[in-house]
């Protein structure tokens, strides 16, 4: 289902579900044997090699906006603050940032619209997820039921503790299926999180696929925040887009 690929710019994990055919070009930059990953150059690099005319990075702020790569959120250089970005037009390549919290990759083949979403618990709390389906219908006429999900890699939910007010905030505003307790704390996991509220927009349990990989148990792959700190240096890039 997911396959680590490289060239010479780089690697990165493809989720193989979504092959040549689809016309998608997706991934998750992993680290180089001894490195840290590709560096945002080198995403750009590997984009325009790949035929992308244009890349559209958010300005990611913890919030449940969803902007559309195709308006007029990118005039005047400066990125918007969104988590969540959608798009349809071909050369086009969303790419955002991500070090534990989720990747949220959608595709709908019917018109070929894709999104791409940054989901941590805030994220979850106020329903990324939710909005970039009704960003979606706005865009394309999409109906949920045959957008197909892809929850990348992240931090699992026997790493991820959290306190009990972010728990009670997660229990109330989704379910307290994806959390469990463990004294004074609890574990969360948002990707059993993120399909209780897929699956309660319409979208089909058959059409929601979830990484292998925990950011912080496979940690000589991917940045994990939790393992590693310093974000703002360690992280990946996480990208889509449609030729
Ligand atoms: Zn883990």
């Amino acid at each position: 289902m997911e396959k680590i690929t490289e060239n010479e710019t780089g690697r990165w994990l493809r989720f193989e579900n979504w092959d040549a055919e689809s016309g998608l070009f997706q991934g998750v930059t992993v680290k180089s044997p001894g490195g840290w990953g590709m560096s945002e150059e080198q995403v750009r690099e590997l984009a325009d090699g790949k035929g992308f005319s244009t890349v559209r990075r958010l300005r990611q702020v913890h919030g449940s906006r969803v902007v559309s790569a195709e308006e007029g959120h990118w005039s005047g250089g400066n990125p918007p603050e969104a988590d969540g970005i959608i798009g349809s037009l071909p050369g086009v390549l969303g790419l955002i940032t991500v070090a534990d919290c989720v990747p949220v990759f959608l595709f709908e083949r019917g018109s070929g619209s894709w999104g791409l979403l940054h989901a941590g618990w805030r994220g979850v709390e106020s329903g990324v997820l939710t909005e970039s389906l009704n960003a979606l219908r706005a865009l394309k006429g999409c109906s949920a039921e045959n957008v197909e999900f892809y929850l990348g890699p992240a931090i699992c939910g026997n790493c991820y503790e959290i306190g009990p007010e972010v728990a009670q905030r997660l229990i109330r505003a989704v379910s307290a299926e994806g959390l469990r307790p463990a004294g004074e704390k609890y574990y969360a996991d948002l990707r059993r999180l993120l399909p209780i509220q897929a699956e309660a927009s319409g979208v089909k349990a058959g059409n929601i696929f979830t990484s292998a990989y925990c950011t912080r148990c496979h940690n000589e792959l991917f940045h994990s925040w939790r393992a590693e700190g310093q974000p703002a240096l360690r992280r990946m890039w996480a990208f889509l887009g449609r030729l």
